[in-house]
């Protein structure tokens, strides 16, 4: 069976990046089809948009997508619908990209990289999973009015509105005790039931589906004490399940924890395991062209790739284990280099991780 994997560049370090995990997914044995398209503004210099539809059907067409980055402060001025970073938006609604994957791992040899204690972090591995196309980001009705009663009556107030539907809550959850049940088996469901509506609705639903997965060991926690655990003892996490907003917010947090943007990998997938794999980091316009980029982020997120879309489990492993034995060896990327490690290119780093393939 060949796999046909879309590969979508981007802008800034994107193809830098994106090269060095082609390079990776070909050295594998697999029967991959792999096929590039401009994406973001390098699209929008070609074709005047920043998904035009070549690049859509590509993705459309494929059974995952390897994005690298989109942005570049050269297309600020645009109009918001013509700014490269349209272009994921437009992939996740056109593919229906509802569940985010977010690890946040932090590999012992970079300890030393995150703002925490060491001993606090160090060997970190926790998923995220955040529902990524509801909750209060889309909700209707939004927007400005005067408000009819209340203490404000009167005056002009702002508004959005939280929503979730039971199917919404239910697919996010089957991923995420689906997602469990390939590590540690435990997942914390994040909501603020105490005192949303949406969040009991979310919560009452989240047990309900905790019936088919009787292997999977089920917590819940208020989001304002999720939050804290993330900086307290993040390594009592395995599998965290959560809406758009609060994943927003708690991704990013469990990000920071490893210190290194570098080496991050994200994912989002729809019903079909299809799957857009990205770095969790943007296009760095500032490195661009200098062959200076960590390509890690991007070749762990074709690990994921290969894990969830692919369902390559081995290979995926194969290609984790390969980037441990790097950091290993003491190669590092400017980003994460520190006294008495070895200072390598983006390429070089690729060939170090080819090699450690074999
Ligand atoms: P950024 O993540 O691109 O860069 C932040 C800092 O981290 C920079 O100093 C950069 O050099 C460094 N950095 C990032 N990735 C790196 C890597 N792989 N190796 C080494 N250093 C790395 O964030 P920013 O500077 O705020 O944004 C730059 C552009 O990226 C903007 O146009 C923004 O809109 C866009 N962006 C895109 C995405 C995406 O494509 N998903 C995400 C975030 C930001």
């Amino acid at each position: 069976m060949t796999y046909k994997i879309a590969v979508l560049p981007g802008d800034g370090i994107g193809s830098e990046i994106t090269d060095q995990a082609q390079r990776v997914l070909s050295a594998l044995g697999l029967d991959l089809k792999l096929s590039s398209a401009p994406v973001g503004g390098a699209a929008y210099d070609a074709h005047g948009h920043p998904l035009p539809p070549s690049t859509l059907e590509l993705a459309q067409a494929s059974d995952a997508i390897l994005f690298g980055a989109v942005g570049d402060w050269k297309y600020d001025n645009l109009a918001r619908e013509l700014r490269p970073e349209q272009a994921i938006l437009g992939l996740r609604k056109a593919l229906g990209l509802f569940a985010n994957f977010r690890p946040a791992i932090l590999y012992p040899q970079l300890a030393n990289a995150s703002s925490l204690k060491p001993e606090i972090v160090a060997g970190l591995d926790i998923l995220i999973v955040r529902e990524l196309t509801g909750d209060i980001y889309f909700g209707q009705p939004r927007g400005t009015r005067v408000a009819q009663d209340g203490p404000f009556k009167g005056e002009r107030q702002g508004f959005d509105t939280m929503h979730y539907a039971e199917s919404e809550v239910r697919r996010i959850a089957h991923v995420a005790f689906q997602a469990a049940q390939k590590r540690q088996k435990r997942l914390c469901s994040v909501d603020k039931a105490n005192v949303l509506e949406t969040s009991q609705f979310w919560r009452d639903i989240v047990i309900s589906v905790a019936a088919e997965y009787p292997d999977v060991e089920l917590s819940h926690m208020y989001v304002d004490n999720a939050a804290m655990q993330l900086v307290r003892a993040p390594k009592e996490f395995d599998v965290i399940v959560t809406g758009n907003l609060f994943g927003d917010i708690l991704s990013d947090e469990a990000a920071m924890l490893t210190g290194s943007i570098g080496m991050l990998p994200s994912a989002s997938l729809n019903a079909s395991n299809q799957g857009l794999y990205e770095p969790s980091h943007g296009s760095a316009p500032d490195i661009a062209g200098k062959n200076i980029a960590n390509p890690l982020a991007t070749i762990l997120s074709a690990a994921m790739l290969l894990r969830y879309s692919l369902n390559e489990e081995a290979q995926a492993a194969r290609v984790e284990a390969a980037v441990q034995a790097v950091l290993e060896q003491g190669l590092r990327t400017a980003d994460i280099f520190e006294e008495g490690s070895t200072k390598v290119s983006t390429s070089e780093m690729g060939d170090a991780v080819l090699k450690a393939l074999e």
